[in-house]
């Protein structure tokens, strides 16, 4: 690479470079004659899912082979990165390194220990041979924090890449990384006395062609700042992960590699002087086809406003495209019988899943052979790819609707032949407990666990305990699936697990959503049943754990495990409790927040009273929260950037395509109506807890009754109530308070049933969690009306729904349930006052969840000094207090205060 050496000397022109020298077992000198570095990647869990795996394994012989491959390979030094969730990364990293200081073939290049977590690098370097690289620090957690590293980094005697990211963000113009790379460089050459020439800066590298104007820039900004790093920061150097700049193209290596290399060229140009690449993902510069040349460096370069344009046009037309051709797309059907199957259910694909079913059937005895046999075999290959991370639920989802198409169409011949019997490998009752109205997840885990030859009984949400109990024993099921969103919920749970006692069962619970949790599990409902119970909150251990459940060899010793980890659990939990100190109810009102109430003016509602309010499900498209959407669908990840995840942006992006889809039906064609509700009314605080609402003329009406925090706080922190965001009677000064109920799920239960008879549960979840969806997007929609325009106490407010979303407005919306107020009783409060059942038709079940389940309610706070808190546990005397303020008895206020009670 002539044109590196050239361009290198030219800039260095007015000092001389002194050279990074770098050393494994041998020494790698990098000056101005040297050609670019590349640095390996593939041992690397976060971008090698088979290196994840052999580490996962513990097979540390052949990790070793990745990093003997790449070095054989030509890599000149090899990036290490052990950052998983599911590893001891620092433990990771020390065997590792170890191991490679025992191969000399490996050892021989330098070390470059990646990490995003200070211990981690630390252990590696505490442990790596020669002279290394950390990766990476950087000002983001502040100055102090970045000397702190680069002091260690100095004194265990590594090179370090700093990365342009400070304490606001990272750098995504020309002008902030040069700016963060020069205040890096100072403090370092300054204040740490770094050499200069060990520090190597990372200016983000940032995807091009992503259809986003505020994108363009990305790649001629990383050029020009690599340009002026070597003019102006003497003896630094430039890294970079080099692929990321080709991401949009995803699944289009010709139009990557391309990308990739091109990208490389011209950042050699500008002076990079390593790189992160993979070797396999590069092609050579000189060898790019002309015309994609110019139409990658018109995007790289910016230099056309169509460029993005004019290279999707193109990558449509070049091999490896992810858009097959309609003869590569039927390819697949000249495979075998079993293959297609298989390739069907992987892929989901509905067509031909009859034609071969059929045929399969021909070809056995009894069809029942092609259940056990053909489709069996295909939806294993499926449950190892969801098992090893390769498949992501929604497409789990779409081969059972394979899955299921295929079972249809088999069973009229099944049925003709009286004596067969599916052999299933367990019976599942699932079941939402009484009183609870969701099933997202019930239904995502039902499904899963049908993939998996499970035979599943869905009884449906509220579902009272007899029901659940009679079923069980009538049908003889193997487990019992138990699934609430709300915390009444889990009292229905312990109910069950105290009933199912009582009659001696043995069947194992499995407990799951949105309120369980492994705490709760041991903590309230073990104890209560003496056969197994077991917390599973996400779909993709469902088959493992029911798997162990049943297994004749593995169960017992699974039930005392279960039961160990629980006990455990539950000492360290009542231990930890008890601990804590509680102020009596008396105390915490004598603490509680006080607000500068003679500085305070409310501000006049522009309306009061209350009123519906319509809205086009159109204008709430923009509202919407799409984060929590995905977590839905256990892809994890914030919106937009999940759609360019690594791992799951495939597959996201699928989603969220066919998502838009339904949804532009939804609009279109009216499927469901948004109504929603709201009352605004003159109100103040009294009793310290509770605020009393007044109509215009100031006659009493409702109160709504708050708790307070009780456990004992640190010197200045208040024992705070929602009350104390209203002015207090005492003050004199009329304040106001809001509530609302707002719907869009009238309908949904019979489009999602219309899908469930079609046998597709894909779209019947899909209808669900996109009315969800809305529903919380009119909540947020009519949030903001009130705050600028029908309350108006911040009309010149101009948020973003990124801001909306993070709710960086005035005032809050705290929605009863929700941790500042757990009581759900007021829910009942809020029915009465706006009148909601008899107006917008959303009802309260008998644990107050709202039917239909897509529905939000919630108050409005006004104050700029109010907030979200969490109420924590109260202790009895508080209790009581509220049982009086309610007028209900102590027994009755227990149970629905009861997950917040101090055991
Ligand atoms: N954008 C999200 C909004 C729902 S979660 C979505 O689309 O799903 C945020 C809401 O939960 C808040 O608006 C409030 O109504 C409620 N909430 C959050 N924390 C709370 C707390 N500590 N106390 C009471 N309500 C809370």
């Amino acid at each position: 690479m002539k044109n590196n050496t050239n361009n290198q000397q030219q800039i260095a022109k007015d000092y001389q470079r002194v050279p990074l020298v770098l050393s494994g077992l041998e020494p790698l000198v990098i000056d101005e004659n040297s050609n670019f570095i590349n640095v390996g990647e593939r041992t690397n869990v976060t971008g090698s899912r088979r290196f994840l795996r052999l580490i996962k394994e513990e097979n540390f012989d052949e990790a070793l082979e990745v990093a003997r491959a790449q070095v054989e390979g030509g890599a000149q030094i090899i990036d290490i990165n052990m950052d998983e969730g599911m590893l001891d990364g620092k433990k990771a990293m020390v065997t590792f390194l170890n191991l490679i200081a025992a191969e000399p073939d490996i050892a021989r290049v330098p070390i470059m220990v990646d990490s995003s977590k200070w211990e981690i690098i630390e252990a590696g370097l505490q442990v790596v041979q020669g002279k290394g690289i950390v990766n990476s620090i950087s000002l983001k957690e502040g100055e102090a924090q970045f000397i702190h590293h680069a002091k260690l980094v100095k004194r265990y005697g590594a090179a370090v890449i700093v990365m342009a990211f400070d304490e606001v963000g990272q750098a995504d113009n020309y002008e902030r990384r040069i700016e963060i790379c020069k205040r890096s460089y100072d403090i370092l050459v300054n204040k740490v006395k770094f050499s200069p020439q060990d520090i190597i800066f990372d200016p983000n590298i940032f995807p091009v062609a992503t259809g986003m104007e505020e994108h363009r820039q990305n790649a001629v900004d990383f050029f020009r700042a690599t340009k002026w790093i070597r003019e102006n920061l003497p003896h630094a150097h430039i890294s970079g992960g080099v692929s990321n700049v080709s991401f949009s193209f995803r699944g289009n290596n010709t139009v990557r590699e391309a990308m990739n290399a091109a990208f490389l060229y011209h950042g050699i140009q500008h002076g990079m002087t390593m790189g992160i690449v993979n070797p396999e993902m590069l092609e050579i510069y000189d060898e790019i086809d002309k015309e994609l040349l110019e139409y990658v460096e018109d995007v790289l370069l910016d230099k056309r406003d169509d460029a993005t344009e004019r290279l999707l046009d193109y990558a449509e037309t070049v091999k490896g495209n992810t858009k097959e051709t309609e003869k590569q797309k039927q390819e697949w059907r000249n495979g075998s019988l079993q293959d297609r199957i298989t390739h069907s259910l992987v892929k989901g694909v509905l067509e031909f899943v009859e034609e071969d079913a059929e045929e399969a059937r021909q070809a056995v005895d009894k069809p029942i052979e092609v259940i056990e046999g053909h489709l069996m075999n295909g939806m294993n290959v499926v449950g190892d790819l969801f098992g090893s991370g390769k498949m992501f639920l929604p497409q789990v989802v779409k081969s059972a609707r394979v899955m299921k198409k295929a079972v249809a169409y088999l069973l009229p011949f099944i049925e003709a032949d009286k004596d067969e019997n599916s052999r299933s490998a367990g019976k599942v009752l699932m079941a939402t407990v009484k009183g609870d109205v969701h099933d997202i997840g019930k239904n995502i885990v039902s499904v899963v666990l049908g993939c998996n030859n499970y035979e599943i009984i869905d009884l449906g949400v509220m579902v009272p305990p007899e029901k659940i109990i009679q079923t069980a024993i009538d049908q003889q099921v193997d487990i019992i699936g138990l699934s609430g969103l709300i915390t009444p919920s889990l009292d229905e749970m312990v109910y069950l697990a105290k009933e199912l006692e009582k009659l001696n069962l043995s069947i194992p619970v499995m407990i799951g959503g949105a309120t369980t949790s492994r705490a709760h599990t041991a903590v309230k409902i073990a104890p209560e049943y003496s056969k197994t119970v077991v917390h599973v909150n996400d779909a993709s251990r469902a088959v493992n754990v029911a798997g162990s459940l049943l297994n004749p060899k593995l169960k017992e010793e699974y039930g005392i495990s279960l039961r160990n980890e629980y006990d455990k659990l539950r000492e360290g939990f009542l231990n930890r409790s008890r601990e804590k100190n509680f102020l009596t109810i008396k105390q915490a009102r004598a603490n509680k927040l006080q607000l500068d109430w003679e500085e305070f003016t409310p501000q006049t509602p522009n309306f009061i009273g209350v009123k519906q309010v319509a809205v086009n499900l159109d204008e709430l498209r923009k509202y919407i929260d799409w984060t929590p959407f995905f977590r839905s669908w256990e892809l994890h990840g914030k919106y937009p950037a999940i759609l360019k995840d690594e791992v799951v942006g495939k597959e996201a992006a699928k989603l969220f395509a066919e998502a838009t889809e339904m949804l532009n039906r939804i609009i279109d064609e009216k499927w469901l109506t948004a109504k929603g509700i709201l009352g605004i009314f003159p109100a103040n605080q009294v009793n310290d807890d509770d605020i009393q609402l007044y109509d215009e003329n100031g006659k009493e009406l409702n109160k709504f009754l708050t708790l307070r925090q009780q456990s004992e706080k640190n010197k200045r922190a208040s024992n705070i109530a929602l009350a104390d965001f209203i002015a207090p009677k005492e003050h004199g000064k009329q304040d106001y308070i809001g509530a609302f109920c707002v719907t869009t799920g009238f309908g949904v239960d019979e489009i999602s049933n219309r899908y469930v008879k079609d046998l597709d549960d894909y779209n019947s979840i899909m209808i669900k969690a996109l009315a969800d969806r809305l529903a919380e997007a009119f909540a947020e929609y009519l949030h903001e009306r009130v705050r600028k325009e029908i309350w108006g106490y911040d009309a010149a407010e101009q948020l973003t729904n990124e801001e909306l979303i993070k709710e960086s407005y005035k005032g809050i919306r705290p929605a009863p349930g929700y941790p500042a107020c757990p009581d759900h009783l007021e829910k009942k409060v809020i029915w009465e006052i706006l009148n909601v059942e008899e107006e917008i038709g959303v009802k309260l079940t008998d644990s107050l969840a709202m039917w239909p389940a897509s529905s939000v309610s919630g108050y409005y706070f006004a104050n700029p000094k109010s907030k979200y808190f969490g109420l924590g546990k109260i202790k009895e005397d508080q209790v009581a207090d509220y049982a009086k303020r309610r007028g209900i008895s102590v027994e009755e206020a227990t149970k629905w205060l009861n997950p917040n009670i101090a055991d």
